[in-house]
């Protein structure tokens, strides 16, 4: 019989019920007790969904109070001082870490816990605060591989030591055991663990802290191995990045270690292919293997190849990172071989963990039926795991027979639906030639004509686009969405505030306007809406990190414009003020990655039919008078490949679709694009090629560091350094603003230098707004001076 698992499940709940638990327990509203409750009836649940499904080993150690890598943090000792149980903030600036600090030869497990590290410990690691305890700062958050998903970054100290000091994973298996389940717990290997982290002081490696590191997992190991557990899943999914050697050789010196003679360890790697990793995994003392069989599976013949014969192989048919339904013909065909060499040693499961999609598709009462059909969500993907593995052990299998005839109707229906398939869209991006992405003249003709059409001053200043959504904002749309407003009042309640936006910043001086985006409730969400070939769920929510979830739109087909998007707010807006006003759309490859994207095309063609609708979109800006448009792209890093080899194609066609949609223009039109949260240094000359006349950068947060790139770059277009950080209610001082702008004035031109916040307002109030952009607007004003008397920056 071919054995099925699952990678890990959402953990977040089917109505965000851990979402609401958690907020509900920060603000005080509920005790602890009632939220460990909530978090053990959604393991219950989860587990039983799955054992329902007919899976054969069900994940443990997938759940987490916030983030899976600080639940490993704690259960290593890896707890900075600063976020401990009755830390001081005398303590915030100690290395020691938990019992690892304090008690480096523990080697006997002990089931109780480290007396310094409880559930509010995590939530102070994870948020800088909890309901008991000092209010600190939180640990660092960043992006888990090339997923939407936020973890928390491990800080490492020279010399440390590690001991097992937090039992979540041990206690969830020993539950999901006593339930009756075959219980998988799932952890994080230490090298990816280490990888993960960032060392804190200088001077050492933290791959110099694996030998300390190996006891604590030794620890975990003996005491899962009592859990009852047969198997432990070891996540190593750095096995799909370009390794430096020595990270590399560091393998198998590390599972031997590990071997363990009371429970099996199945290796799990996934988001790619091994690549030139796979010798080093097909040959580690492990007794499993899984590989991505979605990114990877050109490689799948090669591990088969390669593997040891007593090892199993999982092989990640059923793709965990997207919401299509799968095709389980096209799997079959991909694993029959697989199965006919392999037998019983071939399992199947999701490509990674399920926590990358949404929960649970049957909730969903609003989605177009065909829509519907052409999807799975978490709960349908074990179901079609399962399938996959009753077809391979019997083509005739009775259970899995209607999965199979709806997954071919699935198939057809997708090929064949006018909702997907739009000839006129198809036949306009296969009419795309190079010029199309080539503005008429280079930028230093351009910025002579948009300079004398604009009549800026030296340092302009300008905003990101959106403004305090007001109480009242959110009230009007709901109103409208709900059917209490109609048409006219709510286009009468919205004009009121662009009409209010552009008085105040007539009134602070800016230099040039924006509408707002007040009807925006969302930057994706508001054009998606607007666009054919795009669907919302209801409850397609996905964990982005703690308590926060995403519901991406779902892009199924062939993206259109119906008709102009902003145009009209827009116009009204400049029809107010001789000042120019800013055009605002998102940009094609913040579309792209924001959403669930359709599989049967290449991302790039999906990407250069959302180019053509925004193209559309800014020519109708251009074309009601609108002088400056602005193209966001804070998602441009997003789709980087892990693999440096394939980053140039990405980058290639992402500056492509930007160019698209923003090239058709007049030279004195000005285009602005907008990024944030990312380093750019080592994208900066994809950032150059998009050729915006303009950009504005977040770089407050780093006190300017994220600038390096583009003063060493020498970048060429015009540029706005954030000034400061919109995050935050403090209203920032001139003389900070002043010398951001000085630093950069050091290394750019003066005369390409625009005075910008760092992101959009929609997340502050108006007064300090209103604060924040007199001071800017001075701080502009004092640079102007120095520049007339002659200051050097
Ligand atoms: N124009 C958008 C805004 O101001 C940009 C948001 C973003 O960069 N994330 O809200
Ligand atoms: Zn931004």
């Amino acid at each position: 019989m071919t054995i099925t698992h699952n990678l890990g499940f959402p953990r977040i709940g089917a109505d965000r019920e851990l979402k609401k638990a958690l907020e509900a327990y920060w603000h005080g509203d509920i005790d602890q007790q009632a939220l460990l409750d909530t978090g053990r009836q959604l393991r219950r649940q989860h587990w039983l969904r799955q054992h329902q499904a007919g899976l054969d080993l069900i994940p443990t150690g997938d759940f987490a109070w916030y983030d899976q890598v600080l639940t490993l943090s704690a259960t290593v000792g890896n707890i900075p001082a600063r976020h401990r149980q009755g830390a001081t903030a005398a303590d915030s600036t100690a290395r020691d870490n938990c019992c690892g600090g304090t008690a480096p030869n523990v080697t006997e497990f002990s089931s109780e816990p480290c007396a310094d590290i409880d559930l509010d410990t995590l939530f102070r690691a994870a948020r800088g605060r909890a309901p008991t305890g000092q209010a600190t700062s939180a640990s660092e958050m960043t992006k888990w591989f090339d997923t939407n998903y936020h973890y928390l970054v491990p800080e490492f100290h020279a010399g440390q030591h590690f001991a097992l000091s937090w039992t979540q994973i041990i206690e969830e298996t020993r539950e999901a055991v006593a339930l009756g389940y075959q219980a998988k717990p799932v952890i994080i290997g230490p090298l990816t663990y280490l990888w993960l982290g960032k060392e804190k002081g200088a001077g050492f490696d933290r791959l110099d802290l694996l030998e300390n590191l190996l006891p604590a997992y030794e620890q975990l190991l003996d005491a899962l191995a009592q859990t009852g557990a047969q198997w432990v899943q070891i996540d190593e999914p750095i096995l799909v990045l370009d390794l430096p050697d020595r990270w590399r050789q560091a393998f198998e010196g590390v599972y031997h270690r590990l071997q363990h003679s009371g429970i099996k360890t199945l290796l799990a790697t996934y988001f790619g292919a091994l690549g030139d990793n796979l010798s080093t995994a097909v040959n580690l003392p492990v007794a499993g293997l899984h590989v991505d069989g979605v990114r990877g599976s050109a490689q799948l013949l090669h591990v088969v190849d390669r593997l040891p014969g007593h090892k199993v192989l999982s092989v990640g048919a059923i793709n965990g990172r997207n919401i299509w339904r799968n095709d389980l013909d096209a799997s079959l065909a991909q694993l029959r071989p697989l199965h006919e060499r392999l037998g019983e040693r071939l399992w199947v499961a999701p490509s990674c963990s399920l926590l990358h999609s949404p929960v649970d598709l049957e909730r969903e009462q609003k989605l177009p039926s065909d829509i519907k059909h052409w999807l799975a969500f978490a709960t349908q993907k074990v179901g079609e795991v399962v399938a996959l593995g009753r077809l391979l052990n019997d083509p005739q299998d009775a259970q899995a027979q209607q999965p199979l005839a709806q997954s071919r109707a699935a198939v057809v229906g997708r090929r064949e639906s006018a909702r997907i398939h739009n000839p006129e869209v198809k036949a306009r991006c296969e009419r795309i030639t190079p010029t199309l992405a080539q503005r008429q003249s280079p930028f230093s003709e351009r910025i002579r004509q948009q300079q004398a059409l604009l009549q800026l001053p030296l340092y302009p200043t300008t905003t990101i686009g959106s403004f305090p959504q007001t109480p009242a904002i959110r009230q009007a749309r709901r109103g409208f969405k709900q059917g209490q407003l109609n048409e006219a009042e709510y286009t009468q309640r919205m004009r009121q505030e662009i009409a209010d936006a552009i008085a105040r910043q007539e009134r602070i001086g800016l230099d040039v306007l924006v509408h707002g985006e007040a009807e925006r409730n969302d930057m994706v969400e508001y054009f998606g809406e607007q666009l054919d070939g795009y669907a919302f769920t209801q409850y397609g929510w996905v964990q982005s990190y703690g308590s926060r979830c995403v519901k991406p739109p779902i892009i199924f087909g062939d993206v259109s414009r119906p008709k102009a998007m902003t145009v009209n707010w827009t116009r009204y807006a400049q029809s107010l003020t001789k000042k120019p006003v800013k055009g605002m759309l998102t940009g094609p490859i913040t579309m792209l990655f924001w959403s669930f994207v359709r599989d049967d095309q290449p991302l790039a063609d999906t990407a250069n039919q959302i180019a053509l609708a925004l193209r559309d979109e800014v020519l109708d800006l251009e074309a009601a008078g609108i002088k400056v448009i602005q193209i966001d792209e804070p998602a441009i890093r997003e789709g980087l490949p892990l693999r440096e080899q394939e980053r140039a194609h990405y980058l290639d066609w992402a500056v492509n679709a930007f160019r698209l949609s923003a090239a058709g223009v007049q030279d004195e039109t000005q285009i602005h694009t907008h990024m944030c949260y990312s380093e750019f240094n080592d994208i900066i000359e994809a950032i150059a090629q998009l050729d915006a006349d303009v950009i504005t950068i977040e770089t407050s947060r780093s006190q300017g560091d994220l600038l390096e790139a583009f003063e060493s770059f020498k970048y060429p277009n015009h540029i706005g350094p954030g000034v400061y950080d919109i995050h935050s209610p403090n209203v920032p001082e001139v003389d900070a603003m002043v010398s951001i702008m000085a630093r950069a004035a050091r290394e750019l031109p003066a005369e390409h230098l625009w005075v910008n916040p760092d992101c959009g307002l929609k997340t502050r109030q108006w007064p300090e707004t209103e604060a924040a952009l007199v001071n800017m607007v001075k701080a502009a004003q004092t640079l102007r001076e120095r520049v007339t008397e002659g200051v050097a920056g």
